[in-house]
């Protein structure tokens, strides 16, 4: 059984010999293997064989397919931006290639097919089982398409589990009896951290937050920017880009071991560049890209409730992280030692094939229970399409939570219920997820019904929502995908989004609250009046109430909920003496031809 780390630059396979996690290794004694597929006229080439393709054939050199996974094509915004070629005809992501059209899972699955040729070479053996490791964000659709991919590559997929759960378990986190981990992964092009905390045996995702365009490739382009701007290079083929890029990434790397390097790059047209960089110079150069984790990781220690020092260890992941500036800055922030003595590249994959040893059946100290959490709020809407939020981000799941709601009009005998995700405070705001209706409702007075909304999401992320009025116990439900189709990006700009329209949401709450309030008393005393007005009020009272009632009206037009509110008070405070004598009323005809010993109260 192996561990894969399936990553959106780099891909690695692992497995435990002789009780200890290894990193497999091909023919040429390479371990990473690029996530990169070549589809050429005659040939399909995958890992490093693809790369020198990269600057003669972009277009049919698929990278970074990982960030495709799971989504339709007006998930990917930056489309535009790419070098491939997009089928036009469905939403699905199909890339034209010399080999015909391209779904990402089957691009990942060309990348599997070869860590799984390179693990049966290097085990003289074929390989039984596999845990493949995903971020800790990704949504039902993203673990499926990549539960698919291995399906395709002829992989048993034992289980998929979250990247900074498996480098907790390489750290050997898993084997302390409590305690809460940061996990700093900062790839090639994305930067993830993840908040574990270690309970009897048991992790548990307290948050997850990032940045989906943010990584190594950033330090790289930094210094073509600088190499460019030193010799005034203003335009580039796109095989000279990428052969900067590549100088880039060699200097950037050489760096981290050496105090200064130098590269000569030989573009197209001739021109020989000879460039030199030293760390100072770099650090300098970079220090804004390493502050920008910063703000994420102060996100996640808000959402998970928990300040720097309530953190037991931190664990630094993902090849980026050997640079020397983000050591030091990330430990300073946390004023910790860091967990680093394994290599950032390869933890994910190493804590991956100790899970997948355990899963094959071999012998383990305790058997790992993953948790994740959930990325957006879940709830219903309610009157005035606002949204009540019945599961909050971040909660860790499996959950069920529970709320009541009422019924708004007198006699209703059915509620629709719409499940909505999403941050902000309005339905349009959100996304719609399902709708169903809750029908037979016994018909009683406004405000008299209790209709039980419950929110249940299982391990796997499913969410069902049921509906059960309780005088009657007639129940109806639903099975939601939460997160379908979402991608991170869509995720973190609908958080961006309810940060700063957190003040405009609450007035428009308060607006719509008013609102209801006041359109509900003017409903319930007109009733009261067609029924009972004759009997119980002079005309006087009559007139006075209707006056007022109008005067409400004309307020509730005015969108102004402090006068909403007023003429509301207003009302209620001139029908008080009514509303009792309409419950005296009610009262006396409920104890009428009965005896008294016979009255409950
Ligand atoms: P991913 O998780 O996205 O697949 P990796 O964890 O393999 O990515 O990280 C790849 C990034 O790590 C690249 O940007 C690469 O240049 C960078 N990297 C690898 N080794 C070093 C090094 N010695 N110094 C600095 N950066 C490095
Ligand atoms: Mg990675």
């Amino acid at each position: 059984a192996v561990g894969i780390d399936l990553g959106t630059t780099n891909s690695l396979v692992a497995s435990v010999q002789s009780g200890l996690p290894t990193i497999l290794k091909d023919a040429n004694g390479n371990s990473l293997i690029p996530s990169i597929v070549y589809y050429g006229q005659n040939n399909i080439k995958v890992g490093h064989e693809a790369l020198s393709y990269l600057s003669t054939d972009a277009k049919n050199t698929i990278v970074s397919v990982k960030r495709f996974m799971g989504h339709t094509k007006s998930d990917i915004q930056y489309r535009e931006s790419l070098p491939y070629a997009f089928d036009d005809d469905s939403d699905d992501i199909q890339i034209k290639t010399e080999q015909g059209l391209k779904h990402p899972i089957e691009i990942s699955s060309d990348i599997l097919k070869k860590l799984k040729d390179l693990a049966e070479v290097s085990l003289c053996g074929e390989i039984t089982g596999a845990v493949i490791t995903v971020p800790a964000y990704f949504d039902d659709a993203q673990r499926q398409a990549t539960k698919d991919a291995a399906k395709l590559a002829g992989l048993n997929v034992l289980r998929l589990i979250n990247e900074p759960t498996a480098a907790a378990v390489a750290y050997g986190l898993d084997q302390k009896k409590e305690g809460t981990f940061v996990i700093y992964d900062l790839g090639g092009g994305t930067f993830e951290v993840s908040i574990l905390k270690l309970h009897k045996g048991i992790f548990e995702v307290l948050a997850t937050n990032g940045h989906p365009h943010l990584g190594g490739d950033d330090f790289d382009q930094a210094i073509v920017e600088l190499i460019k701007h030193e010799n005034k290079i203003t335009q580039l083929s796109h095989e000279d880009k990428r052969a900067l890029i590549t100088h880039a990434k060699c200097l950037k790397e050489n760096l981290t071991n050496d105090a200064s390097a130098k590269t000569v790059i030989k573009l197209s047209g001739g021109q020989e560049i000879e460039f030199s960089l030293d760390r100072d110079t770099f650090f300098k150069l970079t220090h804004d890209l390493v502050q920008k984790t910063i703000q994420p990781i102060r996100r996640a220690l808000n959402d998970a409730q928990l300040s720097i020092d309530s953190i037991d260890g931190i664990v630094m992941v993902g090849g980026a992280t050997r640079m020397m500036h983000i050591q030091s800055e990330i430990k300073a922030f946390f004023k910790k030692d860091l967990l680093n003595d394994l290599n950032p590249d390869e933890v994910v994959a190493l804590g991956a094939a100790r899970q997948a040893y355990s899963l094959a059946g071999n012998k383990s100290d305790q058997d790992l229970l993953l948790l994740d959490v959930t990325p957006l709020s879940l709830g219903v809407e309610t009157m005035g399409g606002l949204v009540e939020k019945i599961i909050h981000r971040n909660s860790t799941i499996p959950i069920a939570k529970a709320q009541e709601f009422t019924t708004y009009k007198d006699g209703q005998t059915a509620m629709s219920i719409h499940v909505l995700q999403g941050e902000r405070e309005r339905v349009s705001d959100c996304r719609s997820l399902a709708n169903f209706t809750l029908t037979d409702i016994p018909p009683m007075v406004a405000g008299a019904a209790k209709i039980r909304v419950t929110f249940q999401i299982d391990a796997d992320g499913l969410l069902s929502v049921a509906a059960k009025e309780l005088s009657s116990n007639k129940e109806t439900s639903i099975t939601v995908k939460p997160s379908y189709g979402l991608s991170e990006d869509q995720i973190s700009n609908m958080l961006i989004q309810s940060f700063e329209k957190a003040d405009e949401d609450k007035k428009i709450r308060a607006l719509s609250e008013a609102k209801i309030e006041g359109e509900q008393i003017i409903l319930a005393v007109q009733n009261a009046l067609d029924k009972n007005s004759n009997k119980l009020l002079t005309q006087k009272e009559i007139t006075g109430i209707q006056s007022a009632i109008q005067r409400l009206s004309a307020a509730l037009n005015s969108n102004n909920p402090n006068l909403i509110t007023e003429h509301t008070k207003n009302l209620n405070t001139l029908t008080e003496s009514f509303a009792a004598k309409l419950m005296d009323e009610s009262v006396s005809q409920a104890l009428r031809g009965k005896s008294i010993d016979k009255v409950n109260f």
